[in-house]
């Protein structure tokens, strides 16, 4: 209620602007009204008279400095009214000169406000000059005042407590100028002294970013070394690498240039060290390559580049060499290599096949002559000579190995496979018991290609796949064409290990004996030993074909250095005898023993023994006296292109004697 009311005085009081600034006008006239006051504008004194006179506004603010007329004499002439001077007149002023005080003071103005005007001062003032109209009515009793300021004479009509509110708000001008000079300073100084800091601060934090830079550099420094020493040195043994060879020879040759210093490189494989790494474990495996590096390194005394390549191959780049001192120092590493190894307490004998190339008789290139290196490091393998020097015939042979690669590609298309079968005959019977299909190659510029050669590049090249599969297929066909001729003996195909990872090869003679209404006992299979590894792939493959009622050989037996405990594991049926071990039996008595330890070993373990490789009757014989039970070899009949098969049969003296 009281609020509404004083809203309602306020709204009553008119309050008139003189103001030439239009800018200046609206903020006064805004500010105003907020504050519920009603506002007319006049732009100019003599504007400001003629509006004073008709409306009779409750309070005048004026500015000071306008065209026609300024509020000086506005002022002046509203206080000679007798009808207009009790009007209260607050001027507005940018000027803050003593002069202007004492002028304004002379024009009979009620009080002053120094521009840019605070709202709140503004307001309060506004508030005392309507709310004590009574200061402004006892005029007759107004009596000038005199005065004399920097030499001028001055007349101030102003009533006493005008002109002492007039002062007072001087004085109250000059405090607040004071103290906005004293807030700025203090400001000032806060300023500085933050600003002081804030150096301060900037300098602490450069000093750490430098530390810490320093330390990035430093770190960057490290990291790049290691990225260094891992781009060009093996971690294990901290030999360079392939990498820092290929550089090195490549360095090496350019230096050469036209001068051709001749230089050999010698490349080093341990013999048999996967069967190290299975036997004894990784560890000990790269304990060996260890004590390897340094055996060859203090031998080589740091004349010549020690390099380790990969796994267990070494090389050695001997700048200024030719054959004769790169063989004497072949024969070197050969021999300090002969040294039984300690490994944690464990004498361990280890061997190398050494290949050596000469620059330039083996090539000019970098690559030519470590692939020449390599080569003769195989054939030294291959061969068992602990070393061998490149000769030209090591590379006739790679290139035909690479163009039988590419054809055989288009074998299976250009249906150059044939499939070959060689008889079985049990020995207590003398009957044929089965046969073994046998893939050959007619290649059409080399003719008959032996599997010895085609069926290894087809395991690396991955065509093992589909050329197993038309052996079954080819396999399985013709079982279904003895069928029909009573010829029922099983057949057995020869799987590489690479089948037995082939997930598809289940269901694929699962299908191919549904198709052609083939038992399992039909069909059979044969794995070469050395295929044999401890690996659960392999074992699952197997324990399903020997679950699906198909018999298991193991070939080649004898040459695969079998862990007989796993043998023991695996669901095989059968084992046959490797015929290296067959041939000579009669003359040799390893392989005598051989023998008779194998047969020895499978009645043991339930299984039945075949001999491959039986030539000639006193073979024959010998194993049928010592209770081997089957027998193939060339004795009984040399493999036959499977069709002819029953043609062979009905001529031959051997007659088939055991139903599937
Ligand atoms: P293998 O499975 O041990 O086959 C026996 C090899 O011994 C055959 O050689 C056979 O011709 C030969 N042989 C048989 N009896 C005698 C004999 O009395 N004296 C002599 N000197 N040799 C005899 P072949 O046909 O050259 O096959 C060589 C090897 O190629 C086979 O050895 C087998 O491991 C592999 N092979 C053949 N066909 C296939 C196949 O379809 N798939 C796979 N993965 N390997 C096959
Ligand atoms: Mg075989
Ligand atoms: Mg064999």
């Amino acid at each position: 209620m009281k609020k509404e009311k004083s809203a309602m005085t306020k709204q009553s009081k008119e309050i008139l602007v003189v103001e030439d600034s239009p800018v200046q006008a609206e903020t006064l006239r805004r500010v105003l009204f907020e504050n519920g006051y009603k506002v007319i504008l006049a732009k100019n004194g003599a504007e400001g008279l003629e509006t004073i006179r008709k409306k009779k506004p409750d309070l005048i603010i004026s500015d000071i400095l306008m065209p026609v007329m300024d509020g000086y004499q506005m002022c002046g002439k509203i206080k000679q009214s007798a009808e207009l001077r009790n009007i209260p007149v607050l001027l507005l002023t940018q000027l803050v000169e003593p002069e202007e005080v004492i002028r304004g003071l002379e024009s009979g103005a009620d009080n002053y406000l120094t521009k840019p005007f605070n709202e709140v001062f503004l307001l309060s003032k506004v508030k005392t000059l309507l709310e004590n109209p009574y200061r402004f009515k006892n005029r007759p009793d107004r009596k000038s005042i005199e005065f004399e300021y920097d030499g001028k004479r001055y007349e101030v009509h102003s009533g006493r407590s005008q002109t002492l509110s007039y002062l007072i708000s001087t004085y109250q001008n000059a405090v607040l100028k004071t103290k906005e000079v004293e807030s700025a300073r203090e400001e000032l100084r806060n300023i500085n002294e933050r600003l002081e800091e804030k150096v301060k601060e900037r300098t602490a934090a450069l000093i750490s970013l430098n530390e810490d830079l320093s330390l990035e550099v430093a770190e960057r420094k490290k990291a790049e070394e290691t990225i260094r020493r891992m781009a060009y040195f093996d971690s294990l043994t901290s030999l360079p690498n392939k990498t820092h060879l290929y550089q090195y020879i490549s360095n090496v040759l350019t230096e050469n240039g036209s001068q051709k210093r001749p230089f050999a490189l010698l490349m080093l494989d341990l013999n048999r060290f996967h069967e190290i790494n299975e036997a004894l474990g990784y560890h000990q495996g790269n304990d060996l390559l260890k004590i390897v590096g340094v055996r060859l390194q203090s031998l080589l005394n740091d004349i010549y580049m020690l390099a380790r390549c990969n796994a267990d191959v070494f090389a050695v780049m001997m700048p200024g060499v030719g054959s004769e001192y790169a063989v004497h120092l072949a024969r070197e590493i050969l021999k300090i290599l002969d040294e039984p190894f300690d490994l944690s307490g464990l004498k361990l004998y280890v061997q190398a096949s050494i290949g050596i190339s000469l620059f330039p008789g083996h090539g000019n290139e970098t690559d030519i002559i470590v692939r020449r290196a390599e080569m003769a490091m195989h054939r030294a393998k291959k061969e068992s000579n602990a070393y061998s020097l490149f000769n030209e015939e090591f590379e006739n042979g790679t290139s035909r190995r690479l163009a039988m690669a590419g054809d055989l590609r288009y074998a299976i298309e250009n249906n150059e496979l044939i499939l070959y079968c060689q008889p079985k005959v049990d020995l207590k019977s003398g009957l044929i018991c089965g046969a073994e299909a046998l893939l050959r190659w007619q290649h059409a510029k080399h003719g008959m290609v032996s599997p010895i050669e085609f069926i290894p590049i087809a395991e690396n090249t991955g065509l093992i796949k589909p050329l197993t599969y038309w052996v079954l297929d080819a396999a399985v066909r013709q079982c279904f064409a003895w069928q029909k001729e009573n010829v029922e003996i099983p057949l057995a195909v020869n799987l590489s290990v690479r089948n037995l990872h082939d997930p598809l090869l289940i269901d694929k003679i699962k299908g191919m004996l549904i198709t052609w209404g083939i038992k399992p006992s039909g069909l059979e299979v044969e794995l070469t030993e050395s295929a044999f590894t401890e690996d659960s792939a392999v074992y699952n493959t197997l324990t399903q074909i020997r679950n699906m009622g198909i018999n298991i050989y193991i070939d080649d037996f004898g040459t695969g250095y079998s862990s007989l405990s796993y043998l023991q594991r695996l669901p095989i049926n059968a084992i046959k005898v490797d015929k290296s071990f067959v041939f000579d039996m009669t003359k040799n008595e390893k392989s005598m023993n051989i023998i008779n330890s194998t047969l020895g070993l499978a009645r043991n373990m339930g299984l039945k023994v075949v001999a491959e490789g039986v030539e000639d009757k006193d073979i024959y014989n010998m194993l049928l006296d010592l209770g081997c039970n089957e027998a193939q070899g060339y004795y009984i009949s040399k493999p036959m292109p499977i069709e002819q098969f029953q043609g062979w049969l009905e001529k031959s003296p051997w007659k088939i004697g055991r139903a599937v």
